[in-house]
């Protein structure tokens, strides 16, 4: 409950929280978070054991942070709970923007319902008057006519 609130709560400051795990292969350090250095792949993220060397000895833990990430949902560190939680996020945005886009349009019909009845009740006004007025016009023309 706790533990879900706050990776809720530091999933809207970081987009995505990286937990720092117990290296799984020798089991005894910690992964740090390291940004690459070579040419080809400066500034990029990576995250390793402290105990692997660049030669390939030592420790084997090694992984971009993309490979970290899913290496974390694949073995339940995070559960896919953040990455879908973002999907789902994500979709819940998308909905409520086509509900809102519904609401507006409903509002606009509700809006437009008794506007329209407006008009059809004037123009059936506008009919019956000017049938009255026409039927006015012709008796006083018979009466003139008949004088
Ligand atoms: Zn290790």
């Amino acid at each position: 409950m706790a533990s879900a609130s706050s990776s809720s709560l530091s999933t809207r400051r970081n987009r995505l929280v990286v937990p720092l795990i117990v290296c799984p292969s020798c089991n005894v350090k910690t992964i740090v978070r390291c940004t690459a250095k070579t040419d080809a792949n400066r500034g990029r993220i990576f995250y390793t054991c402290p105990d692997h060397e660049k030669d390939g000895t030592g420790c084997n833990f090694w992984y971009w942070e993309e490979g970290y990430i899913n290496y974390l949902k694949r073995n339940g560190f995070i559960a896919g709970e953040d990455g879908t939680y973002g999907k789902t996020a994500q979709h819940l945005d998308l909905n409520q923007d086509a509900f809102g886009r519904q609401d507006e349009i409903e509002k606009k019909l509700i809006a437009i319902v008794p506007i329209v009845r407006e008009i059809l009740l004037a123009v059936k006004c506008m009919l019956v008057v000017g049938l009255f007025g026409v039927l006015i016009l012709v008796c006083v023309l018979v009466v003139v006519l008949m004088k």
